[in-house]
């Protein structure tokens, strides 16, 4: 029965033990399969915090152009070109980033 898991849990192991301690197989891997699952899932979260904090820096990004932009306006200035066009790749970024 346990030769059959693919990962942990007794996985390889061909004499029938119930456990590590019984188990004379070379190669039969007693991890937990329960850590391989929680190894597995803590990469998905990484991964995912990863992209959250990207979207999160965007959007204090886009925030602080957007500052940048009223403080213009409110100064009566005219936005620099490098601005515009800062706010527009930002803004793009977080409309992807939503679809
Ligand atoms: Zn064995």
């Amino acid at each position: 029965m346990a030769n059959k898991l693919w990962k942990g849990d007794g996985a390889g192991c061909r004499c029938g033990a119930h456990g590590r301690n019984e188990c004379g197989c070379p190669n039969a891997d007693w991890t937990p399969s329960e850590v391989y699952r929680i190894r597995d899932l803590n990469i998905a979260l990484l991964a995912k915090q990863f992209v959250m904090q990207t979207k999160i820096d965007n959007l204090k990004k886009y925030l602080d152009a957007k500052d940048e932009l009223l403080a213009c306006y409110r100064l009566g200035k005219r936005p620099s070109e490098t601005l515009l066009n800062k706010l527009e790749k930002l803004n793009k970024l977080i409309g992807e980033s939503n679809g």
